[in-house]
């Protein structure tokens, strides 16, 4: 399916996102650094996006995947510092390289020609302006697969506004109801004000998630919620939050798969998996919410 883009400029927006950079309001923490000089906030990026590595994914939500894999684009550090991050070489030690806009629209028409399914944006966040430069680029060469925005839920509503159009799927992680939690685990002190604010305006852009024929997302908003020991990340506010406020027919995946990663074992609470009843019960709230009869994807391995 070819996208129908509400705005038919992206070179407008574009340059609206440019302007962010320089005294940087790109996301939530606005540090106010001006990246165009190379100044680094939260997220050490300047200028130029840095990618660590790029293509064909067979390890996200089915989906995504169908036959051909989704075509994932892992882009360097993050916005958020969360302690137990699976990904922390990319993510906080910055494993990567910068590329150019030409080079990233290359990557992403790369995936297209290899037959993936869509353009999975890993962690985008912080790199919006970066990546509009170059899908404008990619676009004028034929990119046609739906764009995958995957990040922590940690976003500026502003920012996603100039991706309104842009953007097919929007695939946050609401990882905490609770913003001193994540104050303490991801070093915000607004995440679950934010990340509300983010899921509203996210299923304003795109609604519910619509599959194809074939099985395949082209459109919609997709939650990752991943359940944390002792009941660390609010799952029956967050769930509870999901089918009130935005949608009794969102698709939630409702991941079990944590392990203290990175400095996970430092925090007693967090040094351990999950265990199936945790994971039960929050799977059984989801269903007494109505939520997921027919699309709640529960990963439990
Ligand atoms: S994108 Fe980076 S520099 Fe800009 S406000 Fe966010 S963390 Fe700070």
């Amino acid at each position: 399916m070819i996208p129908v883009y509400k705005h038919t400029n992206i070179k407008n927006l574009s340059i609206e996102a440019q302007k962010l950079l320089v005294h940087c309001m790109v996301c939530p923490r606005k540090c106010g650094v001006n990246r165009i000089k190379e100044e680094l906030g939260q997220c050490q990026t300047g200028k130029d996006a840095m990618v660590c590595s790029y293509g064909t994914h067979f390890g996200e939500e089915r989906e995504l995947v169908g036959l051909h894999g989704s075509g994932t684009i892992f882009f360097s550090y993050c916005n958020l510092h969360c302690v137990f991050c699976q990904n922390y070489d990319i993510s906080q030690r910055g494993e990567g390289y910068k590329v150019s806009a030409e080079q990233l629209a290359k990557m992403m028409l790369d995936l297209q020609n290899q037959g993936c399914h869509n353009i999975n944006l890993v962690s985008p966040t912080h790199i919006v302006p970066q990546f509009l430069q170059a899908f404008l680029i990619a676009k004028e060469k034929g990119l046609n697969l739906p764009i995958v925005y995957n990040s922590g839920g940690y976003d500026s509503v502003e920012t996603l506004q100039l991706l309104d159009g842009v953007i097919d799927i929007y695939m946050p992680d609401t990882k905490y109801s609770s913003n001193d939690l994540g104050e303490k685990y991801s070093g915000v002190k607004d995440y679950w004000t934010v990340n509300q604010l983010v899921l509203k305006e996210m299923y304003r852009q795109v609604g519910d998630l619509v599959i194809n024929k074939q099985g395949l997302a082209e459109q919609g908003l997709l939650v990752r919620h991943l359940v944390l020991p002792n009941q660390i990340a609010g799952s029956f506010e967050v769930l509870k939050f999901i089918a009130e406020e935005i949608s009794k027919n969102t698709y939630v995946n409702i991941m079990d798969q944590y392990r203290p990663c990175y400095l996970g074992d430092r925090f007693t609470e967090l040094s351990r998996r999950i265990t199936q009843q945790e994971y039960n019960e929050v799977v059984n709230f989801a269903h007494k919410l109505g939520l997921g009869l027919r699309n709640l994807l529960c990963n439990h391995e």
